[in-house]
């Protein structure tokens, strides 16, 4: 792949197809760079509780004698079991998303009684850090959308877990459904520690962490985001991302309201 053809001088149409192939090569080679990185990233990430889980079951088989023993390694174990589980399941989410619409169970749906149901989710999920949650209909009618119900449900809940992971004790984390030129938006806001500005571009990409050592305390696999990204695009969608240190950020989803027929007619070839 690192061949390039040669550029004449001249701008005649060869120079210019020879271009065209030169900038399609040099996206190719992003695309498999990219790729090599992940096969990299997630195999470093579940080496790294597999390493845990077998340094700690030779301890066990050569040094423990007493049942309390045993049982706190196969506690600990149990933990990193967790841990590489929560990492495959969303690999396979993020996989399965990536092949596009065609993985989606694409079906009409109420995004105000989706947002009702996961607002709930945020109530009990906030309870144990007395973090007040709101839900914010800024729509009196309800919005009904085409797409795949479970999925999304799980954009906003990734969304809604994070705000309460890095927010403190005692903040607030807030849902806002409007609809804007034909689109629902939703934002998920929360008065959490925020992204300092150079981490912004980055926090989409699969495995990023601003903080590399918190992220395993809290459970979290470092594809929550790079999941909302790829849903909400298999989606016709998009997220935005705001954030000021100290005071917080906030998570837009942008997706198209559009009914059955436009997403017939704008869809024809995947339905
Ligand atoms: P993780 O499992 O680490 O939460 P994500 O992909 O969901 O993985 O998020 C990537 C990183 O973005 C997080 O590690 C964290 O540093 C940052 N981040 C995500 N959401 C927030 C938020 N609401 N407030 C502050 N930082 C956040």
């Amino acid at each position: 792949l690192n061949r390039r053809l040669p550029v004449g001088k001249a701008r005649d149409e060869i120079s210019r197809l020879a271009e065209t192939f030169n900038a399609m090569l040099a996206n190719l080679e992003e695309s498999f760079r990219k790729i090599r990185q992940f096969s990299g990233d997630a195999s470093h990430e579940l080496r790294t509780p597999l390493t845990i889980l077998k340094g700690e079951t030779e301890v066990a088989l050569r040094w423990a004698k007493h049942p309390d023993e045993f049982r706190k390694m196969l506690e600990s174990s149990m933990e990193e079991i967790d841990r590489m589980g929560r990492i495959i399941e969303d690999l396979l989410t993020l996989a399965k998303s990536e092949a596009g619409t065609r993985s989606l169970v694409i079906k009409p749906f109420s995004l105000s009684d989706l947002l009702q149901g996961v607002y709930l989710q945020a109530n009990t999920l906030g309870e144990a850090k007395k973090i007040k949650t709101y839900l914010n209909l800024e729509v009196t009618e309800e919005i009904r959308l085409m797409g795949d119900e479970l999925r999304l449900r799980q954009v906003f809940l990734n969304l809604i877990a994070n705000a309460v992971n890095y927010t403190p004790e005692g903040g607030q984390v807030e849902i806002t459904l409007a609809v804007v030129d034909g689109e629902a938006k939703v934002t998920v806001s929360d008065s959490g520690i925020g992204i300092p500005a150079e981490h912004l571009p980055h926090i989409f990409d699969r495995f990023y962490r601003v903080d590399k050592a918190r992220n395993r305390e809290d459970g979290g696999t470092g594809l929550g985001l790079a999941i909302v990204k790829s849903l909400a695009e298999a989606h016709g969608g998009r997220v935005e991302v705001a954030s000021t240190p100290g005071e917080g950020t906030s998570f837009t989803v942008f997706l198209p309201a559009q009914g059955p027929e436009e997403w017939l007619a704008n869809n024809n070839s995947l339905a």
